[in-house]
């Protein structure tokens, strides 16, 4: 409870945080099907990733770009974003594959990075 406590103030950032727009009518995708399906590939992941699935091309990539893995929805396809960058943009069916890779490509650079700093401390 006192973790969830935590997160919630933007104290401490564990576990899965996953984001999503509310939708509106600049949505260029099928954005709560999109939601769920990303949710439900995501649950249960056990690592501490930020996950980011927006709507638009308009709004959408400031939020996406903010998260660890993001994606900006465009007219049937998605922009994926990790840390900051556009590094890929896919088919809208093929969005929620294309995101499931960055992240796992995300957490591999994190345990790289973990492994280097506990290996070179200095
Ligand atoms: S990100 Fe785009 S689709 Fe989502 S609520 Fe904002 S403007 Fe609407």
């Amino acid at each position: 409870m006192g973790l969830e406590i935590l997160k919630a103030l933007g104290l401490r950032q564990q576990g899965l945080t996953f984001v999503s727009c509310p939708g509106c009518g600049r949505m260029d995708v099928d954005l709560v099907k999109l939601a769920r399906d990303v949710e439900e590939r995501l649950k249960g992941i056990g690592k501490t990733v930020h996950v980011a699935v927006m709507g638009c091309e308009v709004n959408g990539p400031g939020e996406a770009r903010g998260a660890d893995v993001g994606v900006a929805g465009g007219r049937g396809i998605g922009l994926i974003f990790r840390q900051g960058r556009v590094v890929r943009k896919v088919p809208e069916a093929e969005i929620v594959d294309a995101l499931w890779e960055e992240v796992q490509a995300f957490l591999a650079d994190q345990e790289a990075l973990a492994r280097q700093a506990v290996q070179d401390p200095d």
